[in-house]
């Protein structure tokens, strides 16, 4: 490490880059609370409160993203799309890149390999049917996955994740249907703690932040992600982050990301495209199992030990 903690193990980023950031909206909307229990649907201000992000939200965070001639990443769930086809429209015209997102937003806690396909397919075919979009990137509801999550990632044909925790980097991991890139993720930099508050369901920290916290919160998040090299992926919810000084907050932390010459504003998929290009080494998942021989997890940078 240098005298600020630089990492020697840099990440290679493309054109002189240090850094990269990609703004991501997981557009949720009803799906999320429809999956809590479908009785929801019939509750009026709880739909709207969700509906708010592609009826209303998305326009306003459109129209800030063509300001500044920024694309993003639009991760939707199937149920979303299909019941708001003019907005994956509107999405899809201004050229940002559409993922997959689950198809009602389902928890995969506990859920059999039979049901995972399920959601995985029902997801792709509604994005198919309604915008002719076969995503390159998957994000798990609620960014939580099982032991085969990722295989199924591969399995359909995906080339990145990004839902799992442990690095600042991209990179490439096995998995039983050959490599893809894994883009991790932060709670810090998700709006849904900071913002998030549903009585019924309850829902996020219950705390509404005031959005020039956040952005003042966020953009020491990117410059310490500029000075380590990293990836700081920014997850937002239109239904949340569209609101209006939230939005002008997120206009405003464009603006100062655009100031810095040495950061990649970029989407995940070139992301992912990028690290695949690198051919770096391809890295196994580690998990624990008390009790039984597992492969050791290495510090990054370091050789690894112990069996693959
Ligand atoms: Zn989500």
């Amino acid at each position: 490490m240098d005298r600020n903690g630089a990492d020697q193990h840099q990440f290679v980023w493309p054109d002189g880059y240090r850094a990269a950031v990609a703004l991501t909206f997981d557009v949720d909307a009803e799906a999320v609370v429809l999956n809590v229990n479908e009785a929801y649907g019939r509750r009026p201000s709880v739909m709207t409160h969700q509906q708010y992000g592609p009826v209303t939200g998305v326009p306003r965070l459109l129209r800030i993203l063509a300001d500044r001639n920024v694309r993003a990443t639009f991760l939707i769930p199937g149920f979303t799309a299909e019941r708001h086809p003019a907005m994956v429209a509107a999405v899809q015209e201004a050229g940002h890149e559409i993922g997959h997102h689950g198809y009602l937003h389902e928890q995969l806690k506990g859920v059999a390999e039979p049901e995972e396909r399920a959601f995985m397919e029902r997801g792709l075919e509604a994005l198919q049917r309604v915008a002719g979009v076969r995503p390159t990137g998957y994000r798990a509801p609620w960014r939580d996955t099982t032991e085969r999550t990722l295989d199924l990632v591969a399995a359909y044909g995906f080339a990145y994740d990004g839902s799992l925790f442990d690095r600042d980097v991209p990179y490439r991991v096995a998995t039983g249907s050959g490599p893809i890139v894994e883009i991790c993720v932060s709670w810090a930099l998700d709006d849904w703690e900071k913002y998030a508050f549903l009585p019924d369901p309850p829902m996020g920290s219950g705390v509404i932040e005031r959005p020039s916290t956040v952005l003042q919160t966020w953009w020491e998040e990117i410059q310490a992600y500029e000075q380590f090299g990293g990836c700081c992926v920014l997850t937002m919810h239109p239904f949340l982050s569209g609101r209006p000084a939230r939005a002008l907050a997120l206009a405003e932390l464009i603006d100062r990301l655009l100031t810095r010459p040495a950061i990649w504003v970029t989407t995940l998929g070139e992301i992912a495209a990028h690290t695949a290009r690198l051919e770096g080494p391809v890295e196994r998942l580690s998990l624990p199992a008390p009790g039984r021989d597992t492969t050791p997890a290495a510090p990054v940078g370091a050789p690894r030990g112990g069996k693959t």
